[in-house]
């Protein structure tokens, strides 16, 4: 009966709130306050799949999820990245029945990596598909072996699910537990290299004897194919394995079976595998994958490009993530003609982070001697300015300015085509692009 009541206020508030355009945490946050049991009260009749990592877990779990409704299923899931308890919350119960049944063949949820913990006491999961573990936010999050240390808390409590790892990045495959665990893999493509070009590698020992960790090559940051020099401890091999990666004509294969998806870049390509992954795991064909992937539109608006007096101008969104914006910075340099990079960087002032050490984990200096400016915008543009300072970029290279609507100005003193790299938490990016429009 109690549940039925709350039920029935987180439904009114989450519909509230898709009239009014509210949060989606807000009713959740409401349900557990009047019930802090409500999650315990529901039932599955259908699979559940949890999916987490630094990086990728939006798109990721939002493809996986497009993929299983053009494939005939009912699924429910948190499609707006609300990956927190409350935000769960509200998606399952405003999904359920007022008796507290789901019924959907399959619940996909992004899940935050340090709150699976607590999502877990309550609800059983069937498969956790965990997509890598690198440096991310650290002044919230802590460094990854923290990270690491509530991902397994987290699996402690699912004595039956079945774990699916990427088998290409080393601390999180080391959540392995024998006989349920699953491996995506990608091999080595035309943007792999031999030595580590990021800012960042948060795996030179191996985690379980500590000694030194090799690397046959590097898809990015630690990502690669490893192996440690002591212990036996490396990519194992892959029960999905991307081959044949064409970037250009946005194709793999996947067990020997031609994907054409909608990305170009490295991390969808694991993406793209990863979801194949729990996809064919759960039953879905590879005929029913390839077509439901061919129509995902969820990344489109990451990248966009229009023109400013003459010259192109790319805008693309960046996670505030060292690895996101090394990804982006290797896209740049991979393209032809002079360059002119506006960084765009607000940070992370939503829940009250404002550090902005993150931008020291980023490889700046591949930068020098590659473009002809860098403008440093945003309200961080000086810190962001004293970055690349410290990178080696010189004086006269750099530009920074911090009131937008004089960004235009700044631009006009640069050469070559734009690249925006906007590090942004509440798209106020879209003031710069609507200023380069007027
Ligand atoms: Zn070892």
């Amino acid at each position: 009966m109690k549940y039925a009541f709350v039920a029935l206020v987180c439904k009114m508030l989450t519909l509230a709130g898709k009239i009014l355009g509210g949060g989606t945490d807000l009713p959740g946050k409401i349900a557990l306050k009047m019930y802090p049991q409500i999650m315990k009260k529901l039932s599955f009749k259908g699979k559940v799949i949890a999916v987490t990592g630094s990086n990728g877990k939006t798109t990721t779990s939002n493809l996986i999820a497009h993929i299983m409704r053009e494939s005939g299923y009912k699924v429910v899931n948190n499609e707006l990245g609300s990956n927190m308890k409350s935000g769960i919350t509200s998606a399952l119960v405003s999904a359920a029945s007022l008796s507290g049944k789901v019924k959907a063949d399959y619940v996909v949820l992004e899940v935050d990596e340090c709150y699976s913990r607590f999502i877990f006491e309550d609800i059983k999961v069937d498969y956790y598909l965990v997509l890598n573990l690198l440096r991310d936010q650290v002044a919230r999050n802590g460094n990854p072996d923290v990270v690491f240390e509530k991902i397994a808390e987290a699996i402690s409590k699912q004595p039956d699910m079945t774990l699916i790892l990427n088998a290409n990045e080393p601390i999180s495959m080391n959540l392995t537990i024998p006989d349920r665990t699953l491996y995506f893999a990608m091999e080595r493509t035309s943007r792999s290299t031999d030595e580590c070009v990021s800012g960042t590698h948060d795996c030179k020992i191996c985690p379980r004897c500590f000694h030194e960790m090799k690397y046959d090559f590097y898809h990015y940051n630690h990502l690669g194919q490893f192996h440690c020099s002591n212990c036996d401890y490396g990519t194992p091999k892959a029960d999905f394995l991307g081959t044949q990666i064409d970037f250009d004509n946005k194709k793999l294969l996947i067990n020997g079976e031609a994907v054409t998806i909608p990305f170009d870049t490295t991390f969808n390509m694991f993406n793209s595998i990863a979801a194949c992954a729990v996809c064919s795991t759960v039953g879905i064909t590879m005929e029913q994958f390839r077509s439901g992937i061919a129509g995902f539109k969820g990344a489109k608006g990451r990248r966009e490009s229009f023109s400013f007096e003459g010259r192109t101008v790319n805008l693309m969104l960046t996670k505030q993530n060292a690895a996101s914006l090394d990804q982006s910075i290797s896209f740049v340099l991979e393209q032809e003609g002079d360059k002119t990079i506006l960084l765009f960087v607000n940070n992370v002032i939503y829940l009250d982070y404002k550090d902005v050490s993150w931008l020291y984990d980023v490889a700046f200096q591949r930068l020098n001697g590659k473009v002809k400016n860098v403008v440093c915008s945003g309200n961080r543009a000086l810190d962001t300015a004293i970055r690349l300072k410290a990178a080696g970029i010189p004086e006269d290279v750099l530009i920074y300015e911090n009131d937008i609507t004089k960004v235009k100005d700044a631009l006009r003193r640069t050469e070559g085509d734009i690249y925006i790299l906007a590090a942004s938490a509440f798209g106020d990016e879209g003031k710069i692009i609507e200023e380069l429009k007027k």
